[in-house]
């Protein structure tokens, strides 16, 4: 009962006792017959091939052999818990890195390679892996993109439009991966479900199905505009609301445009991150805006009335007589306006 490991024996047609000479038999007379180039454009045969030539791998080499026959009976006897082996097999602690962490396995140190070969045999697989690494925990689908932004905008608030690459899905497959809809079929390994019941001695467990990758669906023949993939790395431009009184390393949540993780069809949310460039004159101050106003020591001592610059535009500024330098005008509400709270635009006099 071991429908939920890939049944090498089956595929290459031997039984479970089959001498090396038996195993390397078969495996010659399958290659031949689905090799690619015997059977060009054939997708089915191009993956049995493959089939083939990865169980070839693990039975015929004596190492793997056993240990693959350990796995398939669930043999792990003298100190090993079931329990983790099951979470392996689920992805729960990645796929090969898992096994670092094991440690005191001794003679099962081999044991990555099977997994390597078991799980390398599909694309699909191995994204799924990857997705659900971390198990019940899984990471928060969150994408960071870093945006730098001019003065002005952080300061005032505004659009502004960041070039983001990232994964769409195939329009030209609907994000099937096949290359027509008839060419996607339900895995008869796991009926569709993508999770196979799977008994080790007392113990009865679902895991994920080898067979198609816990999809539930195998394809037949790709599409050929993402190669199975289902998704196409594109850039696209987004426009983004930038609040005002924003400051550097601080981040937008753009919710549903961040990154599309394997087997998911909503977008995790994309942050951005912003940096804000320098202005030629203003310096930020809290939500105060500070800038320098030149005076002659004549204008600074007499007093004078100037047009200056504000987040609001231009301003009548009055500067009263005996101004000192390094002296600060205060424009009331002139700064950076956040809610009730308005920041004032302070006027450092430079004598010069
Ligand atoms: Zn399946
Ligand atoms: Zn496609």
């Amino acid at each position: 009962m071991n429908h939920g490991t890939k049944d090498y024996y089956q595929i290459l047609g031997v039984s479970e006792d089959a001498s090396k000479e038996a195993i390397k038999r078969s495996y010659r007379k399958l290659a031949k017959q689905y090799h690619p180039d015997k059977n060009p454009g054939n997708q089915v045969a191009e993956d049995r091939f493959n089939e083939i030539n990865e169980a070839n791998q693990v039975l015929g080499n004596p190492e793997k052999r056993k240990q693959y026959d350990m796995l398939r009976q669930g043999g792990f006897s003298g100190g090993f818990d079931p329990s983790m082996f099951q979470d392996l097999f689920r992805g729960g602690g990645g796929p090969v890195g898992g096994f670092g962490s094991l440690g005191g396995l001794g003679g099962l140190g081999g044991l990555g390679t099977i997994f390597e070969s078991m799980f390398g045999g599909s694309d699909p697989f191995r994204e799924n892996l990857r997705g659900q690494r971390g198990g019940g925990s899984r990471r928060p689908q969150e994408q960071i993109a870093d945006l730098e932004i001019p003065f002005l905008v952080s300061a005032r608030g505004g659009k502004t439009r960041l070039k983001v690459q990232r994964e769409e899905i195939c329009s030209d497959c609907d994000g099937s991966g096949a290359a027509t809809p008839d060419d996607v079929q339900t895995c008869v390994a796991c009926g569709g479900q993508g999770v196979v019941e799977q008994s080790q001695g007392s113990f009865v467990t679902n895991s994920r199905c080898f067979g198609c990758g816990g999809l539930g669906k195998v394809i037949n023949r790709s599409c050929e505009s993402c190669q199975r993939r289902g998704r196409i790395s594109k850039t696209v431009t987004l426009e983004v609301e930038i609040p005002n009184g924003i400051a550097s390393g601080q981040k937008i949540r753009v919710r549903g445009q961040g990154r599309l993780e394997p087997g998911e069809s909503e977008r995790g949310d994309l942050f951005i991150r912003v940096s804000v460039a320098s202005h030629p004159t203003f310096r930020r101050r809290g939500d105060d805006i500070e800038s320098d106003l030149a005076l002659s020591p004549e204008e600074a001592q007499e007093g004078t009335t100037r047009t200056v610059e504000t987040l609001r535009g231009p301003i009548e500024l009055a500067i009263p007589p005996s101004s000192e330098n390094g002296s600060l005008l205060r424009a009331r509400g002139c700064g950076i306006v956040r809610g009730s709270k308005q920041g004032d635009h302070l006027f450092r006099i430079r004598i010069r």
